[in-house]
């Protein structure tokens, strides 16, 4: 499948003196480069009008299909800025298969690997002057779709609309915060057996802010979510998987269980951590063991992961009825150092023995 896209001049660019003062500070998700990229789909055509233009809103009938039945998927990944100065991307391929598999899920078209890793090959060409001249820094890629068709009736939609947005991007979390404290969800489940939450859409999100909201009314962070049959499993975070490592240097994560995302740090953390002779078992793990393990010193460290903050140490976790700190409460040893080799290879400073790092 080839197809050429069109490149539409933008007609008012924003000036290097104001980029240089965006990319200061530029946070995560708010600070976004000039321009986007658009390919429609409908049925019986396929994929055209392949489009790099301006960022702009979109016109969109009040009907679209998306707006009322949430038929949208998406995928985030970053480009960095290699310390030769190349530009490269980590691990775009596998970021195109899960797409794949989300549209498979959402009853929406595949998107052609190739089409979707030069769509964002194409925009960080195009926008190369938003890389943040700052540590940590990236552009974050936001590939997504949308069912496009005006139309109320309930069925997968017969046009589609697949963009890339990419925004200039510091650390996710404010530094100064070392660790994140958790909320257990006890209430809310994020995804069931059958359900959506292996795919990356939207609505797993939007099912996920209720819990959120009541983790942050109360002091915390994020939510850790649990199995929605038995309310025992550790699944994932709401938009992060989780590791468990032991004081005998072995680690759990989560099996892929079809309610877990199949995080890409995930498993490239797996890999390296393998790499290293490293035991790690993708096993279920239940919040009682969790409590239990973390107050006999059995386990010493839990992290988070996912493109958007990397790697994340978990301080302390708390529900209604108990409250449990991790090892000393801030980042263990393995959490840093498994952060630190996944980090130099995505910036081009460390062997890249699997092939992950993409270039331009
Ligand atoms: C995107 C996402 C992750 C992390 O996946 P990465 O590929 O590592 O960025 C984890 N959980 C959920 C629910 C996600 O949406």
């Amino acid at each position: 499948m080839s197809l050429s896209f069109t490149r539409e001049a933008h007609p008012n660019p924003t000036a290097a003196e104001a980029r240089t003062a965006l990319l200061q500070d530029p946070g995560f998700g708010k600070t976004f480069t000039d321009h986007m990229i658009t390919i429609r789909y409908t049925e019986g055509q396929g994929w055209h009008d392949a489009s790099i233009h301006a960022r702009r809103p979109l016109t969109l009938d009040p009907a679209a299909a998306v707006l009322h039945y949430a038929q949208e998927i998406f995928e985030g990944l970053k480009a960095y800025a290699l310390e030769d100065g190349s530009m490269a991307l980590f691990r775009p391929d596998a970021n195109a298969r899960r797409f794949n598999a989300s549209a498979d899920r959402l009853a929406m078209p595949q998107l052609p690997e190739e089409l979707f890793v030069e769509s964002c090959k194409l925009l960080v060409d195009v926008d190369k002057d938003w890389f943040p001249p700052i540590e940590g820094g990236s552009l974050y890629l936001r590939p997504f779709m949308i069912a496009s068709e005006t139309f109320l009736g309930v069925k997968p939609s017969s046009e589609y609309l697949y963009m890339v947005i990419a925004a200039s991007t510091g650390n996710y979390f404010k530094s100064g915060a070392p660790a994140v404290s958790l909320w257990v969800s006890q209430e809310f489940s994020r995804a069931a057996p059958g359900g959506t939450g292996a795919a990356k859409c939207g609505g797993n999100y939007a099912a996920s802010l209720a819990a959120q909201r009541e983790a942050i009314a109360r002091g915390h962070d994020q939510v850790v979510f649990l199995d929605a049959a038995e309310n025992r499993w550790i699944e994932e975070l709401g938009g992060m998987n989780l590791f468990f490592v032991f004081n005998d240097g072995t680690m759990i994560t989560p099996p892929l269980s079809g309610t877990i995302l199949p995080g890409i740090t995930r498993d490239s953390l797996l890999t390296l951590a393998r790499d290293e002779g490293l035991t790690v078992r993708e096993e279920r793990y239940g919040i009682d063991q969790w409590q239990a393990d973390a107050e006999s010193g059995k386990l010493v460290e839990t992290f988070a992961c996912g493109t958007a903050a990397v790697v994340t140490a978990v301080g302390k976790v708390s529900a209604p009825d108990f409250s449990f700190t991790i090892g000393a409460g801030g980042p263990g040893q393995l959490t840093g150092r498994l952060k630190e080799k996944l980090v130099s290879i995505q910036r081009g400073a460390a062997a890249d023995p699997h092939g992950w790092v993409v270039r331009l």
